[in-house]
């Protein structure tokens, strides 16, 4: 009886390390990964920053002053607004 639970114990004992185990490497290919994705995410952000820039030039209407961007511009409906309405 005595010897079975030592058996029973110490099995026990390997299921935890190896769960343990496991899981510290789960852990560490986990952190791996998420490293090389957040490396590989700046990565893409820098160069696609530089390849197509989101930022639009303001542009300021001579009349009614409002800055507007430069593509698709509305006239302001003010006499002499050089965007067309
Ligand atoms: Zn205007």
């Amino acid at each position: 009886m005595f010897g079975f639970s030592i058996q029973k114990l110490l099995f026990t004992v390997a299921i935890v390390l190896i769960v343990w185990y496991g899981f510290k490497i789960i852990g560490r290919l986990d952190k791996k990964r998420k490293a090389q994705i957040k490396a590989h995410r700046r990565q893409r952000g820098s160069s696609s920053r530089v390849a197509q820039p989101t930022t639009e030039d303001m542009v300021a209407c001579v009349v009614c002053g409002t800055f507007v961007t430069s593509r698709g511009t509305k006239s302001c409906g003010r006499e002499g607004c050089p965007y067309p309405g």
